[in-house]
């Protein structure tokens, strides 16, 4: 029997694809009956440097021989290195780990919340985009812009509202005395592959500083080089009180972060916030080993390089289609807007042999592992023409 028909006992939360992924070597995966397909999807944007990287191998291998875990009870020397070479890498000044995006902006809403409560304000909500997506917890699917995610689990908690991206008026209009954070993805992922306007991102920062309210950017997707800068906001001319990451930080082991200004983060002080397994000595060698090699094989100019290759591919497909509308995105976080449901194309290059993602109904996403060279970029764009060339749109 196939894998995929023996799932009785798993809950059946995802619209699971009909396939079985079982080995991955670089950009390259492989299904049980020896199929292998070229992977855009990257895990959704985990696997930073591709499957089964040297480098990963190595340091998981070493590090799984000398300590996976030992509790935040005590120091864990990879936890304070990776906490100095994100601070050094984003200009903030603490971090605070844990194991996944959601956990990453549930600790960044806490931290809004308590750097106000710790001033004797009572400032508590936060106001974030339509169309954004920053989790699954009850806080951060209330949060998120979108009604799917929140569909059934009412009563949600209280304290956010949501704007139109791109509307310096409408967060205007939604700014009250309670607005303590205004939480922002600076390329929208999930919710379609939207822009943040720069002259947006630069009149949101302004009112933050008018109004004395944090500014969180969301680069749990964006960030660890997917957009071709180490973080997205370096490309906006504007820099965040509070930034989150996760999903390519560990290139495909748990861990997310948050990082604070000095001033911000104070207000974590001792017992009032903390996970079990957050920044275990694995987890942080490993994303320290991401970034290692994000340096020492210039993945952030190859991100840009191939980026644009891929670019420029989708927008001649682009131009070739009726269907499709634009090319949006930054480095390999690139997503090509359709007036139709994509579902299909998806299974088309999953049939072909390429691995792609939607972004909401109508938008095919594409993510491949940075380090994806210009011929792999090429033989994507070819099984992507192929697939469509079958469908006859
Ligand atoms: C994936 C994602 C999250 C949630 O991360 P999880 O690890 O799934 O909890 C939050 N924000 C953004 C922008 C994301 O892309």
């Amino acid at each position: 029997m196939k894998t995929e028909q023996s799932t009785n006992h798993l809950m059946q939360n995802y619209a699971r694809f009909p396939l079985t992924l079982v080995k991955g070597e670089g950009v390259r995966v492989w299904d049980e009956q020896g199929k292998s397909y070229l992977d855009f999807v990257a895990g959704i944007a985990v696997n930073a440097l591709g499957h089964a990287h040297p480098a990963m191998i190595d340091t998981i291998s070493k590090q799984a021989a000398t300590m996976l875990h030992c509790s935040n009870l005590y120091h864990i020397p990879q936890q304070i290195e990776l906490a100095n070479r994100l601070c050094a890498l984003s200009g903030l000044g603490q971090a605070f780990f844990c194991n996944s995006g959601a956990e990453a902006n549930e600790a960044a809403i806490k931290l809004a919340r308590k750097f106000f409560f710790d001033q004797g304000i009572s400032r508590y909500s936060v106001i974030t985009a339509t169309q954004s997506f920053h989790g699954r917890t009850m806080q951060t699917l209330a949060a998120t812009g979108q009604d799917k995610v929140k569909h059934g689990f009412a009563p949600l908690p209280i304290g956010y509202k949501h704007v139109a991206l791109n509307s310096i008026s409408a967060l205007k209009d939604a700014i009250d005395e309670h607005t303590a954070a205004i939480m922002l993805e600076p390329l929208q992922g999930e919710g379609g592959v939207n822009h943040a306007q720069n002259e947006y991102l630069q009149a949101v920062r302004n009112l933050c500083d008018e109004f004395g309210i944090l500014l969180i950017f969301d680069e749990i997707q964006t960030g660890i080089g997917r957009c071709g800068s180490m973080f997205a906001f370096e490309q906006t001319g504007v820099s965040p009180d509070i930034l989150t990451i996760a999903k390519g930080l560990g290139g495909g082991v748990p861990i997310g972060a948050m990082l604070a200004t000095d001033k911000v983060a104070a207000s974590l002080s001792a017992g009032s916030h903390g996970t079990t397994f957050g920044g275990n000595p694995m987890s942080c060698a490993v994303a320290l080993t991401v970034l290692d090699v994000i340096e020492s094989e210039s993945l952030l100019v190859n991100v840009q390089a191939r980026g644009a290759q891929l670019k420029a591919g989708l927008q001649a497909i682009a131009a070739k289609y009726a269907i499709f509308d634009e090319v949006r995105g930054h480095g390999l976080l690139l997503g090509l807007a359709a007036n139709i449901a994509v579902a299909p194309i998806i299974t088309a290059c999953r049939e072909h042999g390429l691995l792609i993602l939607g972004a909401g109904p109508n938008v095919l996403r594409f993510l491949p592992a940075l380090n994806i060279s210009e011929a792999e970029i090429e033989e994507g764009l070819a099984l992507l023409n192929q697939s469509l060339e079958g469908l006859k749109l």
